[in-house]
């Protein structure tokens, strides 16, 4: 007989003034979590976790815009995880000051520094559950989404959405580069599930047939 390892337990929460998705994926065996996105709401996150019996082992960020890292000053100092962020998007995580004033956001409490810098192709563990890094740069430099293989799964950020792609309009953002980072998307496969920044749940099939981004633009 195969064994079939449990679907993963995954937490999503609907954060701030922009609206922005972030999760928590845990391991069933271990009940080890990580927090996808420390984008607000950081006592209700730290809550729910802890309701559903989830160790909290870390915070891996998608990238470093105000919505995605709003939470992490309260959520680092509450939990003391390690914080998981590609270097690429220091200069934005040091600017953030700049970005809450930009887009509205409550000025933020000390951000802890970075504790691992991801790269492309890095393996990331979770219990049992493991993810590829993808370094998927275009609406920042350093975006990268977390491929979970043997799931099916995409935690992309802001690269791709349902029907939409992230804003390339901002510093840092290249709209050369987010092409690349679209058609590497494209080579997943069609069943994919993708788990965005923003908006709801699609799959890489869906995207490819229906997404005008996905058709070059
Ligand atoms: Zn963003
Ligand atoms: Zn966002």
């Amino acid at each position: 007989m195969r064994e079939t390892s449990p679907a993963p337990t995954i937490l999503t929460w609907v954060v701030g003034p922009l609206q922005t998705s972030i999760y928590a994926i845990a391991c069933t065996r271990t009940n080890e979590a990580v927090l996808i996105d420390a984008g607000g709401q950081a006592q209700t996150v730290l809550k729910d976790l802890k309701d559903q019996e989830l160790t909290l082992k870390a915070v891996w960020q998608t990238h470093a815009h105000i919505d995605h890292i709003a939470g992490l000053p309260e959520i680092a100092q509450a939990s003391g995880v390690p914080v998981y962020m590609h270097p690429d998007d220091m200069p934005l995580y040091r600017a953030a000051p700049q970005q809450a004033q930009m887009f509205g956001f409550a000025a933020l409490g000390d951000l802890p520094p970075i504790d691992h810098d991801l790269s492309d192709g890095q393996t990331l563990k979770v219990g049992d559950l493991q993810a590829e890094v993808l370094h998927v740069p275009g609406h920042s430099p350093g975006s990268v989404g977390f491929y979970f293989k043997e799931l099916g799964l995409f935690f992309g950020g802001d690269v791709l959405f349902a029907g939409s792609i992230g804003r390339v309009d901002l510093p840092g953002s290249s709209i050369e580069q987010m092409r690349a980072s679209l058609e590497r998307l494209k080579q997943l496969p069609d069943a994919t599930q993708v788990l965005p920044g923003h908006g709801p749940a699609t799959t890489i099939g869906q995207e490819k047939r229906y997404n005008p981004f996905m058709q070059g633009f």
